[in-house]
């Protein structure tokens, strides 16, 4: 159903690979979760966009006794299994209306660094952009991005901290690199993104992660290793990326609540200052030739 109003949030989650398996947040079991409505679509310059839904957590459960109200969306706003009509801008736009400020996702990734196994949580700090997808910046700032912290250190202790609680293996740096859509890498492409410093790779961060400084939001994700990136490790003989989606959808719904219950009215992170304004008279030059 499409909804005029776009309602005024600071908060969202972006689904992924991490709570495919199940209804997010309903499936959760937290009680101090209510789902306010559901199927919210919203037309957008860049097309309608997937079902959101609009959630609150009751204050007894954040971190100041104030309730939180937060957007969700799932599939990271892909409307199949390729991101077709540029879902990621729809869902952004429809966060650069709410007014967000506070964004975390979750998903799945092969990994590239042969130290991490499947079942590993890892909580990158920065990413390469491997797509060969036009950018849509312009669409939504024209200042210009500076790409220090991408991964907001605040949101990304939090999700560490809650991460910890469910996993394990956690790792609390690396690199995530973005590949092309809707397919799997070659052995060499693998090779040549571990020489070029990534420890994962998956499908969605770009363009989110640099969309959210566009629209001036902070963003962090977590993001569960679903198998050996490919030519990797050769004699693997655990479960299917499909299993690990069945079994981390609870944990992962319970780090994306806890983590958004969590986030304080003042965080610490410089992720604002990132964004410069172009000079008047550079921008007027640009304009008058
Ligand atoms: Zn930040």
């Amino acid at each position: 159903m499409i909804y005029k109003d776009i309602p005024k949030v600071q908060y969202a989650v972006i689904g992924g690979s991490g709570t495919w398996a199940c209804e997010f947040p309903e499936d959760i079991g937290l009680d101090k979760v209510t789902v306010l409505e559901r199927n919210m679509e919203f037309e957008t310059p860049f097309g309608k966009t997937m079902p959101f839904k609009l959630c609150r957590i009751d204050g007894s459960m954040t971190i100041d006794g104030k309730e939180r109200i937060f957007l969700t969306v799932p599939f990271h706003g892909w409307h199949g299994l390729e991101p077709y009509n540029t879902p990621s801008e729809q869902v952004f736009w429809v966060f650069k209306e709410a007014g967000v400020k506070n964004i975390i996702v979750e998903g799945s990734g092969g990994g590239v660094n042969h130290l991490l196994d499947p079942g590993d949580i890892i909580i990158p700090t920065d990413f390469i952009d491997f797509t060969k997808r036009r950018s849509h910046i312009s669409a939504f700032t024209n200042k210009i991005l500076r790409m220090k912290d991408p991964l907001c250190p605040a949101l990304h202790s939090i999700l560490y901290k809650n991460a910890k609680e469910e996993y394990k293996r956690v790792f609390q740096r690396g690199v995530y690199a973005t590949s092309e859509a809707p397919r799997f890498e070659s052995a060499t492409e693998i090779q040549f993104y571990n020489h070029a410093g990534a420890d994962i790779v998956g499908h969605t961060m770009i363009p989110e992660v640099y969309l959210s400084r566009a629209i001036g939001a902070c963003y962090a994700g977590l993001y569960i290793v679903s198998n050996h990136a490919e030519g990797l490790v050769t004699n693997w003989k655990g479960s299917s990326i499909f299993d690990w989606y069945r079994e981390c959808a609870l944990p992962i719904g319970r780090i994306m609540i806890k983590s958004i219950a969590q986030i304080p009215a003042e965080k610490n992170c410089e992720c604002l200052s990132y964004r410069t304004d172009v000079p008047d008279r550079i921008t007027n030059r640009i304009k008058n030739n």
